[in-house]
């Protein structure tokens, strides 16, 4: 169709492809903390000795000061239960064969978002230590999925 063509009281639309791609980084705390997963196995926070706080996952600026944090610590990689919940349901809302539960890892300051597993829902309690299960060396790509999820620890 062309605009001489076109209904003048329809909308302005056409349809099409536009070739755009993105690239998206880490940013150079995600950088650090994400290597750490996949190349060591450790999970780093970044710490700012002027307010004494320890960032996990690792950030470049300090929230409450605004100063660039350059401090890196090995916060380990046992953190404790903070709060959880259980999916029932997958992404595309199809049922689940087996529930899922998904918790908030307290480490550090702050923590992590992450599933859990090797655990029953009845034994499940706050501030319960719980560790991560790294994917083995070999097969980590860069990805919070590099830790494979959080179980009970010891
Ligand atoms: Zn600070």
């Amino acid at each position: 169709m062309t605009l001489l063509e076109r209904d003048p009281k329809s909308p302005l639309t056409w349809s099409g492809n536009l070739p755009v791609t993105s690239r998206y980084t880490f940013g150079l705390a995600g950088e650090k903390f994400f290597r750490a997963i996949k190349d060591e196995g450790k999970i780093i926070g970044s710490y700012c000795k002027k307010c004494d706080h320890t960032y996990v996952p690792a950030s470049q600026f300090c929230e409450k000061c605004l100063a660039e944090v350059s401090d890196w610590v090995d916060v380990g990689t046992i953190g404790e239960l903070h709060t959880f919940t259980v999916l029932y349901e997958g992404y595309d809302g199809a049922r689940l064969v087996q529930p899922e539960i998904v918790a908030f890892i307290s480490l550090g300051d702050g923590g992590l978002i992450h599933r859990l597993g090797e655990i029953n829902l009845d034994e499940i309690y706050f501030g319960m230590p719980l560790e991560a299960v790294f994917l083995p060396e070999g097969q980590r790509q860069g990805s919070i999925l590099d830790i494979r999820y959080f179980k009970p620890a010891g």
